[in-house]
């Protein structure tokens, strides 16, 4: 691909990073990824993807838009009460760059559905609100060897993990969380609460990790778990080990 003169532009502050350069910018525009949800972590994400140039876009959610959704959905505005989720963040996102493919789905994520949509992404972006899908979402990329990036917001903390299954070595969450929540569909920040900033805090760390990982700069956050407390601002990054009696080792 060649740039136009708009792009050249469009782009010229990551450009003249020496380790992104028109070689990294181009990768990133021939990159796909999939955002799950787009709530307080996939607002944020979406909109630095697609501002900075991926190339092709997919926002995966099932609800719409609610007047408590506003304090932290950073993507929808008072106007955008009761309409589509996905579909409206897609129109959004593409007044920001129409550079990007975007593709919404207007759905669940299911077992029976993921492979489906999931297939014609490179990489997956968590930003679900409950256990079930996160565990979904881990075996799947566990199984096809993507890359996840997750996180996750409560309260006024948050995490992001980076987990990448082309690694023999990379953990996974059930290395972590080895069952399933009891009621896992649970959705933390309607019964906890979350101050909004949260979702900003964690959803440009997992937005900035998904370029590095596209890019293969920088140190990878594959095997750790970094933990931030928001009220204290203390950032700890904890190794996460592989489990030698962990589902992912039977399914390598
Ligand atoms: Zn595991």
């Amino acid at each position: 691909m060649k740039f136009t003169k708009k792009q050249i532009e469009r782009y010229s502050r990551q450009i003249i990073l020496k380790k992104i350069g028109v070689v990294g910018q181009k990768k990133l525009l021939q990159s796909s990824v999939l955002i799950v949800g787009v709530g307080g972590l996939g607002s944020p994400i979406s909109i630095y993807l697609a501002a900075l140039g991926v190339g092709k876009i997919g926002i995966i959610d099932k609800d719409n838009i609610e007047i408590s959704n506003l304090s932290r959905q950073i993507i929808f505005s008072t106007n955008d009460i009761k309409k589509i989720k996905s579909s409206t963040a897609v129109n959004k996102l593409k007044k920001i760059n129409p550079d990007v493919q975007f593709k919404s789905f207007n759905k669940k994520l299911t077992k029976k559905n993921i492979n489906q949509i999931a297939k014609n992404f490179d990489l997956i972006i968590d930003g679900s609100d409950n256990f079930r899908t996160r565990f979904l979402i881990n075996d799947y990329c566990l199984q096809s060897k993507k890359i996840l990036v997750s996180g996750a917001i409560s309260k006024f903390d948050g995490q992001v993990y980076t987990f990448n299954f082309s690694k023999k070595k990379s953990p996974c969450l059930r290395c972590f969380i080895p069952n399933m929540p009891i009621n896992p569909d649970i959705d933390n920040c309607e019964y906890e609460g979350v101050l909004g900033t949260l979702g900003g805090i964690i959803g440009s760390i997992q937005a900035n990790e998904t370029i590095k990982e596209i890019l293969g700069i920088g140190d990878s956050l594959c095997g750790y778990i970094l933990i931030i407390d928001g009220l204290k601002l203390k950032f700890r990054k904890i190794k996460l080990n592989k489990r030698s009696d962990c589902y992912c080792n039977e399914n390598k």
